[in-house]
């Protein structure tokens, strides 16, 4: 990057009181997470199943299940790197006020940014709950009893059916997470959008929000994307590099 982007990202970030990173995938790919867009990515492997076929079909929530655990090494492999510590040690010293992320890996808050601040659009894989009653459960004994007699996870409490805290497709978003993110775009005087490729709906329109709402807006991502003619800076450069050393992290 040129040394002029690299100061204006400082300067901006300097000159701002209530910063907002929003977060991708992309994020995550220097922890060894593929992201969504790439090709030859786990997530392009399968079809996607959507929340309704979730819950008509035992066999789509086996499969669902089967795939969860084939992927799980990878996920439960990952540590946060240093775009994650960049972002934490912001929230730290009170320059980033939340993180809204897509993410469903956990790592932010792995990374030391405080979990009530971490807003997450599209749930977490590293538990599961209850879709009736909200009960969260832990995956080792889920894993256990599927892999060794088969048995699809039910809640204790209710009977209900459980699956990963994520949200996929076709399911609503979750209320409380959307009205958080909202609030926190609504607020912020500069929304810095790092990693994602900005095309999933509603996530993707915080960033405009933001800019709307007379913040500015910065996108890091390595490649271009549709929202980059909105945006104040846009630097294409990888993420754990910007902002660690905006950040002054390694
Ligand atoms: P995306 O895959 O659509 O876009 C990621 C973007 O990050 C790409 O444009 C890519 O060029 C960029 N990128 C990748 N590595 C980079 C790096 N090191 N430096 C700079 N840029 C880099 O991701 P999205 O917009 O977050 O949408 C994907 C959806 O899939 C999300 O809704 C998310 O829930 C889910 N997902 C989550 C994870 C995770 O939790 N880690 C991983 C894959 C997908």
């Amino acid at each position: 990057m040129p040394d002029a982007d690299l100061e204006r990202l400082s300067d901006m970030l300097a000159g701002a009181a209530r910063v907002v990173a929003f977060t991708g995938a992309g994020i995550s790919t220097e922890s060894g997470i593929p992201d969504f867009r790439s090709p030859g990515g786990i997530w392009d492997k399968f079809r996607p199943i959507d929340f309704r076929e979730f819950m008509a079909s035992e066999d789509a929530r086996r499969e669902a299940w089967r795939r969860k655990f084939e992927i799980d090494p990878t996920l439960s492999a990952a540590e946060p790197n240093r775009g994650h510590r960049a972002v934490a040690s912001l929230m730290r010293s009170g320059k980033v006020t939340a993180v809204i992320t897509q993410n469903i890996d956990g790592l932010h808050q792995a990374a030391g940014a405080e979990g009530d601040r971490v807003i997450e659009l599209h749930g977490n894989t590293t538990y599961a709950r209850c879709l009736n009653c909200g009960e969260r459960y832990e995956l080792v004994p889920i894993r256990e009893a599927f892999l060794g007699e088969g048995t699809l996870p039910t809640c204790k409490a209710c009977g209900g059916i459980v699956k990963t805290a994520t949200i996929s497709f076709g399911q609503a978003m979750p209320e409380a997470a959307l009205r958080a993110a909202e609030e926190a775009t609504l607020t912020c005087d500069l929304f810095l959008a790092v990693g994602s490729s900005l095309v999933v709906y509603p996530a993707a329109g915080f960033p405009v929000l933001a800019k709307r709402n007379g913040a500015a807006l910065v996108i890091l991502n390595r490649e271009p994307t549709d929202l980059d003619g909105h945006a104040d800076l846009v630097l294409n450069r990888k993420i754990g590099d910007t902002l660690g050393t905006v950040a002054n992290v390694n």
